[in-house]
């Protein structure tokens, strides 16, 4: 059936990679914050009866708490980002909308994004949109509403709305992906501006051109920008609209050879991200419409393929030729997809996190190991003054020596298990 799909694809989904890891580092930075918090509650009860460990130290291990908390806020709050951009008209948001399965974002005449839209998952089922000055759900329950709420706005072309869509729609949406449309490259002059703001942390960026014209010197530039503020960048090409195509079946292999030259050397020549093998697997001939037509039918259990008579098409009355491929095509766009983004997300975020893990707790074990040392010290002094009183060593003493071996232990315990883990996680 249709949902049925979704479900068997998303069990071997790589798109798990991410969601997986997620989880793994976040058990991680549990395990590391219950460590931090044994230390510091160690380190307190031993200031207080003496003074063995230095301020400095305590502050140290206590302000781990907070750190070690921080991260944990910013793992759960990290999804895989991907960025579509591309010509007005060139289906942008129809290209997201065949993803999702649904058609949620307005697209067609009179329907231009002016602005940034970000769909994501929402917790609660709901859906609803935010705009970026305001903190108000506006409930959204069709994309007529949507439309309309988007264009009372006035929405400035830098502004972010985000549009919360129920996770139990979409597996992509479950899964963390999130969307990011944007207005037109052609008609925006704030090319840098928009890069910062919205390009840092995307994971993938799909440029949907028109198969009906070459790649415009607008859309080039763009990525030329991207790829001078971004290290190789993961630039994904879709060449839409190819079902115009089947109106000149005699041209269509070389119109594609054509559009297929040009767009590896953009991407292996030009913008120098990625080597000519690769390139071939990031540059797809689609047609989102096409796509976003059969996955409606598909949901209301019919055959994608159907000769559906409320199917229009501009060029044939009815689907054109080719239509198999090219939906082949889509899909074979999206498993691609899938893979790079996870990938990709797993590196960019969970790296340098991980690494600032092991610092933590390397660091509490090494205030540890200075405690031990200065609570030795304080042993060996206090034998040699009082050598007379030497068999009566103070039982406290010896109780302190021994809690600290523990301590030092359980430290050393923990360094080896949080390092195999995070090494276990990113070798996975
Ligand atoms: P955007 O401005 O880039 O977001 O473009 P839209 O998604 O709004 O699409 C603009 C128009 O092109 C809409 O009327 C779509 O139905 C149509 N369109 C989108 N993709 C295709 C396609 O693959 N083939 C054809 N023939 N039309 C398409």
């Amino acid at each position: 059936g249709p949902m049925g799909d979704g479900q068997s694809l998303h069990d071997s989904s790589s798109l798990q990679i991410f969601i997986k890891a997620k989880k793994k580092i976040n058990d991680i930075f549990v395990e590391i914050e219950d460590y931090v918090l044994d230390s510091v509650t160690y380190v307190q009860s031993l200031q207080r009866e003496r003074s063995i460990v230095n301020s400095d130290d305590a502050a140290k291990v206590e302000s781990y708490i907070a750190k070690a908390k921080g991260i944990r806020d910013v793992l759960t709050r990290n999804h895989m980002k991907v960025a579509f951009f591309g010509r007005t008209s060139n289906g942008k948001s129809t290209v997201i909308n065949a993803m999702l399965h649904d058609k949620i974002l307005p697209s067609g005449i009179g329907h231009t994004t002016h602005c940034f839209l970000q769909v994501e998952g929402s917790e609660s089922g709901e859906s609803y949109l935010v705009t970026e000055d305001s903190t108000e759900k506006q409930n959204v329950k069709s994309i007529g509403q949507l439309a309309h709420a988007l264009c009372k706005e006035k929405l400035g072309e830098n502004q972010l709305v985000h549009i919360y869509w129920p996770k139990d729609k979409c597996v992509l949406l479950r899964d963390d992906v999130v969307f990011v449309d944007s207005p037109g490259i052609d008609v925006s002059p704030n090319l840098d501006e928009w890069i910062d703001r919205y390009c840092q942390d995307a994971d993938v960026f799909v440029l949907v051109a028109n198969a009906e014209s070459t790649l415009m010197l607008t859309e080039k530039n763009f990525f030329h920008k991207v790829s001078t503020r971004l290290s190789k960048p993961n630039i994904f090409i879709l060449n839409n609209r190819w079902d115009a195509s089947a109106t000149e079946p005699e041209f269509l292999d070389q119109v594609r050879a054509q559009h297929m030259e040009r767009a590896v050397d953009f991407l292996v020549k030009e913008l120098k991200v990625c080597t000519q093998k690769e390139a071939h697997e990031r540059i797809f001939f689609v047609s989102a419409r096409e796509a976003l037509q059969a996955r409606l039918q598909e949901q209301k259990g019919l055959p994608a393929h159907s000769e559906n008579k409320t199917i229009t098409h501009p060029y044939s009355g009815g689907l054109a030729d080719g239509f198999h491929n090219r939906y082949f095509e889509f899909q074979d766009f999206e498993r691609k997809f899938e893979d790079c983004i996870s990938k990709s997300a797993v590196r960019t975020k969970f790296q340098q996190h991980s690494q600032q893990g092991k610092l933590i707790v390397a660091d509490v074990r090494t205030v540890m190991d200075r405690t031990y040392d200065r609570a030795q010290q304080l042993r060996t002094e206090k034998a040699e003054s009082k050598k007379e009183l030497h068999e009566k060593l103070n039982f406290t003493e010896q109780q302190l020596l021994l809690l600290t071996q523990e301590m030092k232990d359980k430290i050393r315990q923990m360094v080896e298990d949080v390092e195999q883990k995070v090494s276990k996680a990113l070798s996975e």
